[in-house]
Order: structure tokens, then C-alpha cells, then sequence
């Protein structure tokens, strides 16, 4: 019997986190782990991320001289853009309002937090998101568009990290194609259609190596995990943030059935690969081509729409980072005694916004970004340690179900401004490609 990729990827990730848990009864378990099983988990990340650039640059470049003209363009980017903040700013409400309501902060005891404040306080990894925080701050306000602008185009192109200057040069590169006319673009036209295609393909091979890469992920997740008695302690925590990012799902679910009038759990079937991606690899930068490929592939979205929304999406949309954010800021107000007014919750909902928007797409981004939250709202600096101590070592898993989180949100958008401009196709390519293998028999 064949078994649908996503089934495929789940049971690889369900033997990680068996063969991870068996690994952790042996002393040797975790090095075997980390020298023998991990590499197989870091190649695929990194032949993800390999095939990105190429693929962003192709299919961008595609999806823009394809468009008739150029205020088709316009009109999808203010869209996305507007969608984006509307998700986000509601994604960080939820994360506000439940966190106010059931109040996890309160029953952390006395005990909890001075073991996890010298457990997490002077770890490098606490320090380090700090002191990255500390650079991200230096910057002016419009530095985020100075960034976007690159200098020099190959250095755009050979770095993963700025995969927006490569946005904005193929939106560039694309729109001059599509004023010189037809004609005179078509061969580079051509040669990006084909480059598209190629890539394509290299990310269904790529693919199919997914569910022992996700074995491997997951078992090194397992191994490196902290005390199993600090995760219990921090439960509640982990339950509302959990529950506001099942909340915020459930609210992508109503927009494609109330807005693309698709079925929700069609369309989470279609998705469900890149999402168990998301949560392996707890990157949406990593997972962003096999995204690219369910939502154009499955779920019929055009390219014209795909190659933009989903690329900025992944750079500047996350909702389940922003969410996470909020419930984090209040979670470590509440259990340091640290009392917030309304206003100091509304800055929370603006700085948690801003921070999403410059959280890289990548692990642990969401913390950093978290410093700035904190800050924002007057949290005494020689604090910062402890409370980012508090939430630690539940960081990664939490990363893990965010990132599923940032994923669904970007293809839930680009379906929507898909339907509303008319370019959601009705059948999945995937079906009409076998349809017509059928037809040619
Ligand atoms: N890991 C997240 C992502 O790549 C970002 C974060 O919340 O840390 O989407």
C-alpha cells in the first residue's frame, strides 16, 4: 500500500521521539545521537534551505512577468500586507486575552523560579538572545527598509539571511521585464519558467528523504531536551500558548472556509507536509519551498499570487511567533510580580507586531524579538535574565508548534488573496497532472 507523504513524515517523527526517549536510557545514548543520527537532519535542513534562493528568485520573477500589468502587482502586495497585520494583530489579542484569563504566571512558586534562574539565567543561550536583542535595538526605525535594498546583487544572493533584498530585486528584475514588452523578455522568461520548474523538482526529491529527516530532527530534539521536571512545572504555561496557537488555526480554518470557500480539512490535508516540516525543523525559512510547492501544487493557488505572498510571509508574518510573544511577556510578568497596566498591554500588542514582522525565520528567533517586548514595557534590564531563564526550557518545543503556526498562516493568506483576485483554481494541479497521465495511457 502507498502511504500519503504526511503519513510517511508522522510516523518518522513518532520513531524520532521513540528512538530519542530509548537513546536517553543509555549514558552513551545521547553523543550516539548527536554524532550518528543528527547529521542525516541537518543535510535536509540545509538542502532546503539551499534550494530557497533559487527557488524565490525563479518563481517571483515568473509570477510577476506573467501578470498582465503592473497594478495587478500593487493591488496583491497591499492586500498581503494589510492581511498580514490584521492576522497578526489578532493573533497577539488571542495570546493577550487568554493569558489574562487563566493567568499561568500566578501559580508558579517561589521554589520553580529560583530553580530555573539558576539553572537558565547565566546559560549562553539566555545571554546570548539578550545580547542579540541588544543589536537588533541599535537600529534606527526605517532601517528595516534600508535593509531591504541590496547593493550588491550577489551578495543578496549568498546569503539565506537576506532573503528580502532577493525579494525585492526579483520583484524589480520582474516588473522592468514586464514594461519592455513581451517580446524582448521572452527568453529570460523563458529561462526563469524552466528554472522554476527545475526547482521544483529538486524539492519533490529533496522530499522524499523528509521522513528520515524528520526521524533524525526529532530524536536529536529528544536528547538535548532539559530536565523533564522543569517542563512539568512550566505546564500551564505551555498549555496557553498551545491553546491560543490551536485557537489562531482554527481561526485560519473559518477564513478558508468562510473566504476561499474551501474545505478546511481538505486544506489542511494539502498543507499538513510543510507543517510537520515547520514543527521538525522549527524554521519557516527552511520549510518555505516545500510550502511554495503544497500551496501552488495542492491547493491552486497561482503563481502570480504564491511567489510573493509566501516568501515575504515567511520573512515578515508570523502569527504563532507574535502570539507566543505576548502569552511570554505577560506569563514572566505575572510570575515575577511585575504589574502591567492596559496600556503597558497595548505596546505589547504594537512591539509584538513589529517584533514578528523582524523575527528572522528562524530557531529561537521568537526570543530575541521577546527581549524587545519586554523592554518595551519597562521590565527591569538586571531582570531580563531570570524571566527569560523562566520560559527557556520549554523554548524549543514551543518554537516547534509556533513555526507550524507562522506556516499555516502564510498559505491561509495566500489562499484568501488568491481567491479574491480570482486565481485560486478550482482543481489541484497534482490532480489535473494525473488526470491528464491517465487520459494519455
Ligand atoms: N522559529 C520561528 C520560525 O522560523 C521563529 C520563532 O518564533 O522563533 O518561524
Amino acid at each position: 500500500m502507498k502511504l500519503a507523504l504526511h503519513w510517511k513524515i508522522l510516523i518518522g517523527m513518532l520513531l524520532g521521539l521513540v528512538f530519542g526517549s530509548i537513546m536517553l536510557q543509555f549514558s552513551w545514548g545521547k553523543d550516539f545521537t548527536v554524532d550518528w543520527i543528527k547529521p542525516l537532519g541537518t543535510i535536509f535542513v540545509k538542502l532546503l534551505k539551499l534550494i530557497a534562493i533559487p527557488l524565490i528568485l525563479a518563481s517571483l520573477i515568473k509570477g510577476i512577468s506573467d501578470l498582465k500589468d503592473i497594478s495587478k502587482f500593487k493591488n496583491i502586495g497591499l492586500k498581503t500586507i494589510m492581511v498580514y497585520i490584521v492576522t497578526t494583530v489578532i493573533a497577539i489579542s488571542i495570546g493577550l486575552i487568554i493569558v489574562n484569563l487563566i493567568q499561568p504566571g500566578n501559580g508558579i512558586s517561589d521554589e520553580t523560579i529560583s530553580k530555573l534562574t539558576e539553572t537558565y539565567a547565566n546559560d549562553e543561550g539566555v545571554q546570548g538572545k539578550i545580547s542579540e536583542a541588544a543589536n537588533q535595538k541599535e537600529q534606527g526605525p526605517l532601517q528595516f527598509f534600508e535593509d531591504m535594498i541590496p547593493d550588491n546583487v550577489f551578495t543578496a544572493l549568498s546569503n539565506n539571511t537576506l532573503m528580502l533584498q532577493v525579494i525585492f530585486f526579483a520583484i524589480f528584475l520582474g516588473i522592468a521585464m514586464l514594461l519592455i514588452g513581451e517580446e524582448k523578455a521572452e527568453p529570460m522568461k523563458k529561462f526563469f519558467d524552466s528554472l522554476n520548474d527545475i526547482v521544483l523538482m529538486m524539492v519533490d526529491l529533496i522530499m522524499l528523504s523528509a521522513p528520515f529527516a524528520v526521524f533524525s530532527l526529532l530524536a536529536n530534539v529528544v536528547v538535548t531536551s532539559g530536565d523533564p521536571d522543569l517542563l512539568i512545572a512550566l505546564v500551564k504555561y505551555v498549555g496557553v500558548v498551545v491553546l491560543g496557537l490551536l485557537l489562531m488555526v482554527t481561526f485560519y480554518m473559518v477564513l478558508v472556509g468562510t473566504i476561499a470557500k474551501k474545505n478546511p480539512f481538505w486544506f489542511l490535508k494539502q498543507i499538513s507536509p510543510a507543517q510537520l516540516l515547520a514543527f521538525s525543523t522549527s524554521s519557516s525559512a527552511a520549510t518555505l519551498p516545500v510550502t511554495m510547492e503544497r500551496v501552488e501544487e495542492h491547493i491552486g493557488v497561482d503563481k502570480e499570487v504564491s511567489s510573493f505572498v509566501l516568501p515575504v510571509g515567511a520573512t515578515i508574518n508570523m502569527d504563532g511567533t507574535s502570539l507566543y510573544q505576548a502569552v511570554a511577556a505577560v506569563f514572566i510578568a505575572q510570575a515575577l510580580g511585575f504589574d502591567l497596566t492596559f496600556a503597558d498591554q497595548l505596546t505589547i500588542v504594537l512591539t509584538a507586531l513589529l517584533a514578528s514582522i523582524g523575527s528572522a525565520a528562524v530557531p529561537g528567533a521568537g526570543m530575541v524579538m521577546l527581549v524587545i517586548v519586554l523592554e518595551s514595557i519597562g521590565f527591569p534590564a538586571d531582570k531580563l535574565a531570570i524571566g527569560l531563564a523562566l520560559i527557556f526550557a520549554v523554548d524549543r518545543p514551543l518554537d516547534m508548534c509556533r513555526t507550524v503556526v507562522n506556516v499555516t498562516g502564510d498559505a491561509t493568506v495566500s489562499t484568501i488573496i488568491a481567491k479574491w483576485e480570482g486565481l485560486l483554481h478550482g482543481r489541484n494541479l497534482q490532480e489535473d497532472r494525473s488526470l491528464e497521465e491517465i487520459r494519455n495511457q
